[in-house]
């Protein structure tokens, strides 16, 4: 990989704009920085960078509003930075197109697993609904989309077929958060929304069929008041 992927980060903490540099530098991302909200629209559409970083608490103009300024006319992945307690901003955000989202405090292994998890599915051909042909792998899980089967160490764990739904749905778009909502609205439709009975219940089932310890997982995450996240796919396999 010889060309850089720029990142934009708009935040008008200079502290946190100068933490986030040294980070993204370091890992070898060209950086672009904005100290507030009219400079960062501005510089997203004159750079056209690969990635967003949106502070949502902005002096001069609100990061929702600038998320939903972008959404009129691009796809661009954009991660918006919001406080830990803040679940309506994240899932807010989420609705509005933000691909995912960053808590105060930082952890750096974590920010760039998003970043890395964004970019990737920005370049992702589009996806017709479950239709995805191939397969999912990551720590011993193996999703079969042609089969509809999941198999962990070899073993096939014996997913109902909602349960397949929800797993695959989360590995095709692993490493990013899904919010309750979108997650019931694909698997049961519109009418079973803000039913998050439904999706707990089969939740657990899945993890009782697919982690070692369902209260400590390591597949897939809660983000809690949010929704649900799968862990990253292994290493990629060259470009596909
Ligand atoms: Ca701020």
């Amino acid at each position: 990989m010889d060309v850089k992927d720029r990142i934009l980060i708009v935040e008008d903490d200079r502290s946190i704009r100068n933490f986030f540099r040294t980070i993204l530098e370091a890992n070898r991302y060209d950086v672009t920085l904005a100290e507030n909200g009219q400079e960062g629209y501005s510089l997203i559409t004159s750079l056209c960078p690969d990635l967003v970083i949106l502070d949502l608490g902005l002096p001069d103009l609100d990061g929702m509003e600038i998320l939903r300024r972008v959404r009129e006319w691009s796809s661009l992945p954009v991660v918006v930075i919001s406080a830990r307690s803040h679940e309506r901003d994240k899932v807010e955000a989420l609705d509005l197109g933000a691909d995912d989202y960053i808590t105060k405090p930082f952890g750096t292994p974590e920010m760039l697993a998003r970043i890395r998890a964004a970019i990737r599915h920005s370049r992702l051909p589009l996806q017709t609904g479950g239709g995805r042909s191939g397969t999912f792998a990551a720590k011993g899980l193996l999703i079969d989309y042609d089969k509809h089967r999941a198999y962990i160490g070899g073993q096939d764990i014996g997913l109902t077929q909602n349960e397949f739904k929800l797993v695959g749905l989360l590995g095709k778009y692993a490493g990013k958060v899904l919010t309750y909502d979108f997650l019931i609205r694909e698997i049961w439709g519109p009418n079973m929304e803000n039913n998050n009975r439904i999706l707990r219940v089969n939740m657990a089932n899945i993890r009782r069929k697919m982690e070692k310890n369902p209260a400590q997982p390591e597949y897939i995450f809660t983000e809690i008041g949010v929704g649900y996240r799968m862990v990253e796919p292994d290493e990629e396999r060259s470009e596909q």
